[in-house]
């Protein structure tokens, strides 16, 4: 049997090649995207805010239900072939490979109560892996959006959202927020999803970068990042620590005019990052406000701070990160920041589109003198979120 390849697996002949692949069309097909935060980093799991957005890349699935409970998995990319496991006898932390997604998303619904038989899906994403946009949250949200309509289960895109939150910790064993999700889930074209991590609520916000004369680029730095490696978990630690010293639930709780007292009670490393998650908190208010207000043109300077402060007081950015903002500020970008989890992935660079090839060279260029690997750069934009697609 032929593995599909990403190149002739355009998502308008995946049904065709589900056919080849499983021997039946497909029951219909699901897409979910990636997504970039624009601001408000490691708040998250601070019962903070942050700003992402769903991406014009997606994660496009096709599904069909079976009689039995075995499940199939084929991707397009990658030469894992088939991934064969049994819907009825999952078990968290033992799946192999990218079949950890779709089979903790088949879990977390029978943790909920729901039946899922066996399937067959075929994978085909854009989203580039590892860059910190969220390959893995789009495979879970399309399949999340598939098997929800598939089994009749009948769950809104918020309990979608902690569905997929607890398949990554729970069975993928990542210890990660709701951002990602809410972002693939809820977001729409033209707009930011401004997520309050404390009630889950969701405001969209226009981000029509485009009617502004400026392009928001993604300049990958192909260094590899974990998030379940030590630099997330000692962030974490320290905000946990952080907010117990300080006696709040959260460091949501700690307002800027409460630094000075933190300063006094916390060790030099701790207060650091309480700042970094308490001056972040209020560029994000800030970011939404001016979008509101003002529009894109008028947040760089907010994404510059934010980078400083993941730079400075954070300590999640590396080299390769900063050579990245810094360059793209130097050639004409309006702000810039690493985005995601840190320690590696991408940046972000709000750039006027006179700017845009001075800006993607200039890059290039600058990797290359500091011996780098070649970054990726590409363009997003505010898109859907998961829906269905066919
Ligand atoms: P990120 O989510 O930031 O892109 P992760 O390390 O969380 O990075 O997720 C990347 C993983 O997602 C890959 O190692 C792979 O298991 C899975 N993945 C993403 N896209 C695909 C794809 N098209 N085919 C198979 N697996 C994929
Ligand atoms: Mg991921």
């Amino acid at each position: 049997m032929n593995t599909p390849t990403r190149a002739d697996a355009h998502p308008d002949n995946l049904i065709s090649r589900f056919e080849a692949t499983f021997g039946a069309a497909p029951d219909g097909v699901w897409a979910a995207p990636g997504r970039v935060n624009l601001i408000g980093e490691h708040t998250d799991y601070n019962e903070g805010f942050v700003l992402p957005f769903a991406i014009d890349k997606r994660a496009t699935t096709a599904v069909r239900l079976r009689d039995d409970s075995t499940v199939r998995l084929l991707s397009t990319s990658g030469d894992d072939g088939i991934v064969e496991a049994n819907a009825a006898s999952l078990i968290p932390g033992r799946a192999p490979g990218w079949a950890k997604y779709p089979l903790g998303v088949v879990w977390a619904l029978q943790q909920r109560g729901v039946e899922v038989p066996g399937f067959d899906l075929l994978l085909d994403s854009d989203v580039p892996l590892g860059a910190g946009l969220s390959s893995s949250h789009a495979i879970e949200c399309a399949v999340v959006t598939a098997l929800n309509e598939l089994t009749g289960a009948g769950l809104s895109a918020q309990e979608m959202v902690l569905l997929t939150q607890h398949a990554e910790n729970a069975f993928v064993g990542a210890p990660t927020g709701i951002m990602d999700q809410s972002a693939s889930l809820r977001g729409t074209s033209g707009h930011a999803v401004f997520l309050d991590c404390r009630d889950q609520s969701v405001q969209l916000v226009p981000f029509e970068a485009q009617e502004s004369g400026l392009v928001l680029l993604v300049i990958d730095t192909k260094v590899s990042h974990s998030h379940a490696d030590g630099g997330y978990a000692s962030r974490r630690a320290s905000c946990e620590l952080g907010a117990e010293v300080l006696g709040v639930r959260a460091l949501r709780d700690v307002a800027v005019a409460d630094l000075q007292n933190a300063s006094e009670v916390l060790d030099p490393t701790t207060f650091r990052r309480v700042r970094h998650i308490v001056t972040e908190n209020g560029r994000v208010l800030r970011t939404v406000e001016t979008l509101r207000s003002q529009g894109p043109a008028h947040i760089g300077d907010l994404l510059d701070a934010s980078h400083a402060s993941m730079r400075d007081d954070f300590e999640i950015s590396c080299p390769e990160l900063d050579l990245a903002v810094d360059t793209a500020r130097i050639h004409g970008a309006i702000g810039a920041r690493m985005t995601g989890g840190g320690f590696g992935g991408s940046a972000i660079a709000l750039t006027p589109v006179e700017h845009e090839q001075d800006v993607r060279d200039a890059v290039v260029r600058a990797f290359a003198e500091a011996g780098f690997t070649r970054p990726e750069i590409f363009t997003v934009t505010p898109s859907a979120g998961a829906e269905r697609i066919q």
